[in-house]
């Protein structure tokens, strides 16, 4: 049986406690990993004097898959995000967040279904800031013909992979008609290559109405950088939260999966800390390697824990701590393999 090598970056906060639970589940599926364990974070500045040491970019550049949980950005504290930095150095162009109901998560909503297709490098997000003079500030928004172009074809391909219906390209190409008149302009050319999936654009600010009075017309949402990431936390609450959304940051060669939320410091160390996200990101990390079976047992196991509503963290309802709820999902994982 094939052993996966795959880095693995707790990251700080609640990372390794609900790290811990990702991996008992992934184990529960029988797939074998060998986990190459590396730190990132604020806690390792001391070590090694920045938050992200090569190492662990050595370590994604080896073993091409990674699982991630959250690090905290201290604010002001000099350093960017290494979640940022991450994506940058290793050129994980895709940002992909599923949004899919999960019976017995408290919603307003039921049956949603949606992926947020999010291009990750450039936008407003590439961080070119300065000031003009004292009382003035610029930032450059910056979007690309290749970014925007290789971000529509990896929705286009995945829809056709997964057997989705439509691709809706978000933008504001009304108002910044060169900038998102160019990712409009190139998801209209890639989308002619691809006849057997629709495809549509709503402006940004349309398309969170929408989203919020009939997310069920849409599928798939190809975003470019700031509006992916609003669209996307929109998207995790129509599900019912940060704690069940999961994500995956995709490059040409390798990808580092990881929930939407972020460190939770309130819980760190409590034992209180919703594992769902990172175990579902752990569901598209097996599909990536190609355990599709392994994956589909891990998700309808964490469906039927949490349909159960039994051993279930505070924010689902239960009492069950961390630990509780990722052994039970392991117990109904081993149940289904
Ligand atoms: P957060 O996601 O950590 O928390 C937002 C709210 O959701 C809080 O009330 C928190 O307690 C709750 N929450 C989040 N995840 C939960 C879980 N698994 N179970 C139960 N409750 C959960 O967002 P924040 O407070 O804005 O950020 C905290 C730190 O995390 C910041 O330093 C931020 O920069 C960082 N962050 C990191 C990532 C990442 O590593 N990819 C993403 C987002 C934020």
């Amino acid at each position: 049986m094939t052993e996966y090598r795959v880095t693995c970056i707790p990251g700080d906060g609640i990372g390794p406690e609900i790290m811990a639970v990702a991996k008992v589940a992934v184990a529960a599926t029988g797939v074998r990993i060998r986990w190459i364990d590396v730190e990132a974070g604020a806690d390792v500045m001391d070590k090694y004097g920045t938050p992200l040491p090569q190492a662990v970019i050595d370590s994604v550049r080896d073993t091409k898959v990674a699982i991630k949980g959250p690090i905290t950005t201290p604010v002001g504290s000099g350093f960017r995000s290494v979640n940022v930095a991450l994506r940058k150095e290793l050129d994980l162009y895709a940002n992909l967040r599923p949004a899919v109901s999960i019976p017995g998560v408290r919603s307003r909503y039921e049956d949603v279904d949606l992926v947020v297709v999010r291009e990750n490098t450039e936008d407003l997000y590439a961080g070119v800031e300065h000031m003009v003079g004292p009382d003035a500030a610029e930032s450059i928004k910056i979007i690309t013909r290749r970014a925007s172009e290789r971000i529509a074809r990896f929705a286009f391909d995945y829809a056709r992979r997964e057997k989705r219906r439509k691709v809706t390209a978000v933008h504001k190409a009304n108002i910044m008609k060169l900038s998102d008149g160019l990712f409009l302009e190139v998801a209209r050319e890639v989308a002619a290559g691809y006849p057997d999936i629709e495809f549509e654009d709503r402006i940004v600010d349309t398309m969170c109405m929408q989203l919020v009075q009939k997310p069920e017309l849409y599928d798939v949402l190809l975003c470019p950088n700031l509006y992916g990431d609003i669209i996307s936390d929109l998207c995790a609450g129509l599900i019912g939260g940060l704690g069940v959304a999961p994500g995956a940051n995709i490059g040409e060669h390798m990808a580092v999966f990881e929930p939407v939320h972020g460190s939770a410091p309130r819980y760190a160390g409590l034992d209180k800390a919703d594992p769902t996200a990172l175990v579902l990101s752990a569901v598209l990390m097996l599909a990536y390697l190609g355990e599709a079976e392994a994956s589909h047992a891990l998700f309808e196991a964490v469906r039927a824990v949490i349909g159960e509503g039994r051993r279930v963290t505070y924010d689902l309802g239960g009492t069950s701590g961390t630990r509780d709820m990722g052994e039970a999902i392991a117990e109904e994982v081993a149940r289904r393999i």
